[in-house]
């Protein structure tokens, strides 16, 4: 295949290397490359509980962007638009240019996390037909769940988002039940383009899902948050890759 000359890896290093961050978000900055494009870098950093606790486990960027870049693929092979272009180097993803949607939407099969703590549903309970649920973007405000009416006094249509969040789960559960773990659940954040078009963006890794194996042991973040340790995250993400890479695509 020709390389395409605006994707040139060095040309586009260069970018990070010498212009400041658009935004730099607890684990990834996102660089301006043009007017259509940003490259979305990958630091070797986890964070969890609002950035109290974090660590800078080596090669974690890499994996999650190359974990993200397989599954942003597989979900445009699906008719899924997502913001992802490229990946230029190990680390670095070429994507487009978007105006970001705040708000983080959770899809969950199963129940855990916050909407354990937060209602009556016992850890483990499957939900069925998957919730969908809105959280606004902003720590200061402690991410408070949104209603879909609320969303709509903020100017906002939430039900493209409901639709591609309901399509991505089956997506995701098809490829991730080839590995033998459950999705339990994981977040999705999406952009506008220039034309009005919605793309799914952001990241899709085991950073922001939750993936159960059958002996319902954790094999995402929920290792770190829980156990505090930055090896055994990196293990079973790694394991995730080699599977994504045999499996999948
Ligand atoms: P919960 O609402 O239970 O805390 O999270 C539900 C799912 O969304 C989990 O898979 C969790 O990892 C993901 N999630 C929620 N908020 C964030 C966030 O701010 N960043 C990331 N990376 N994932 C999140």
């Amino acid at each position: 295949m020709e390389a395409n000359p605006n994707n040139n890896p060095d040309k586009l290093h260069r970018i990070i290397i010498k212009h400041p961050a658009l935004t730099e978000g607890k684990v990834k900055s996102v660089y301006d490359v043009d007017a259509h494009r940003v490259m979305i870098k990958y630091h070797d950093k986890v964070t969890a509980f609002d950035g109290k606790k974090k660590a800078k486990p080596e090669t974690k960027g890499r994996i999650c962007c190359l974990i993200s870049e397989l599954l942003f693929t597989y979900l445009e092979k699906q008719g899924v638009k997502t913001h992802y272009i490229d990946c230029p180097s190990l680390d670095t993803m070429l994507c487009r240019k978007l105006t970001i949607v705040p708000i983080e939407v959770i899809v969950r099969n199963i129940a855990a996390g916050s909407v354990v703590k937060n209602t009556t549903l016992d850890e483990g309970m499957v939900i069925s037909p998957p919730l969908v649920e809105y959280f606004l973007k902003d720590d200061a405000k402690g991410d408070p769940l949104l209603t879909p009416d609320r969303i709509r006094l903020m100017g906002i249509d939430p039900e493209p988002m409901y639709h591609i969040a309901k399509d991505v789960n089956l997506h995701l559960q098809e490829i991730f039940s080839q590995l033998d773990l459950d999705v339990v659940d994981f977040k999705l954040e999406f952009g506008y383009d220039a034309d009005g078009e919605l793309y799914v963006a952001d990241e899709i890794s085991p950073d922001s899902m939750r993936l159960w194996g059958k002996d319902g042991r954790s094999n995402d973040k929920d290792i770190f948050r829980k156990y505090g340790s930055d090896e055994a995250l990196i293990a079973a993400y790694g394991d995730i890759l080699v599977g994504l890479r045999q499996f999948a695509v």
